[in-house]
């Protein structure tokens, strides 16, 4: 089985309970104005172009940041470099078995991010199921949005659902994410009522999705689910900016400073205001 994977990150901690090997897919439908990795949006490779590293031999000066044409570039110029491969299941999970002694001694495993796992449905499942097989815990980071059947399908397979709730409203949510929010919360009723395990999270960005109908709606969710394994706040930051234009994508909060320690502290004070008291940052 094959898929598109853009980035493998050994010894994460954010990921998930435990230390973790976050394996990143490529392909997202959604367009978060904040995204940290715009170069996920498209599920093939694509030349990325950081110009500030051009050594002066000028290739770079003709490429197209974020072209998916005549890849893999072989160029040598340090400012051009292809984001996605094309690999197995099977290379990806003897990658993340390397490190099963630290899975084991800190209750760690593999976390499948992206982009959306679930744009790669077959892949994401024989990942999963490769994994389950080797007896090493899972964890999904995904934003919901996929057809029912895509989602049942990883049921049973994923130990934890990162699930994201971004927005609220169909409006926001369409505006924000450029989609409607009511498939990801039909699928989120569904892992809840089926037993799935799933924790929260909820980016957050002062000015854009803080409102109070939104914490409300977090809050609210919460309550309804004693059941979630917990909600965590994760502030803006401002990390993906350079990255998106290096692949010719724009995001139209790039001109927001990322959340400051004190400001993040208030989010989540906010939420535990409304009885969110499981919340905590991310
Ligand atoms: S769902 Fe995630 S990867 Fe996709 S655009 Fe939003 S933040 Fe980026």
């Amino acid at each position: 089985m094959e898929g598109t994977v853009f980035d493998v990150q050994r010894f994460a901690v954010h990921d998930g309970p435990g230390i973790r090997t976050t394996v990143f897919l490529k392909g997202c439908p959604l367009r978060c104005g904040w995204c940290h990795n715009a170069e996920s949006w498209h599920r093939r490779p694509q030349l990325a172009v950081r110009t500030g590293l051009c050594p002066g031999c000028e290739e770079c000066r003709d490429a197209t940041p974020g072209a998916t044409a005549r890849l893999p570039h072989r160029s040598r110029c340090p400012a051009l470099r292809v984001i996605g491969r094309v690999t197995t299941a099977g290379a990806v999970i003897e990658e993340v078995l390397r490190d099963r002694d630290y899975y084991a001694a800190s209750g760690g495993g593999l976390t499948l991010s992206g982009g959306e796992p679930l744009t790669q449905p077959a892949f994401t499942e024989s990942l999963l199921r490769l994994a389950g097989e080797a007896g090493v815990n899972t964890c999904l980071d995904t934003s919901g949005f996929a057809s029912e059947q895509t989602v049942l399908r990883m049921v049973g397979l994923v130990d934890l659902w990162l699930y994201d709730v971004k927005a609220t409203g169909e409006q926001d949510h369409r505006s924000l994410t450029g989609v409607g929010p009511g498939r990801i919360l039909a699928n989120l009723e569904r892992l809840l009522v089926l037993g799935e395990r799933v924790r929260l999270r909820v980016p957050l960005l002062p000015g854009v999705n803080d409102t109070h109908e939104h914490l409300q709606h977090v809050a609210a969710i919460a309550a309804r689910h004693p059941e979630l394994d917990g909600v965590d706040v994760f502030p803006y930051h401002s990390w993906g900016v350079a990255k998106a234009a290096e692949v010719g994508a724009t995001l139209p909060y790039a001109d927001l400073p990322s959340v400051t320690p004190e400001a993040a502290s208030d989010l989540v004070s906010r939420l535990h205001r409304l009885g969110c008291t499981r919340a905590q940052l991310g």
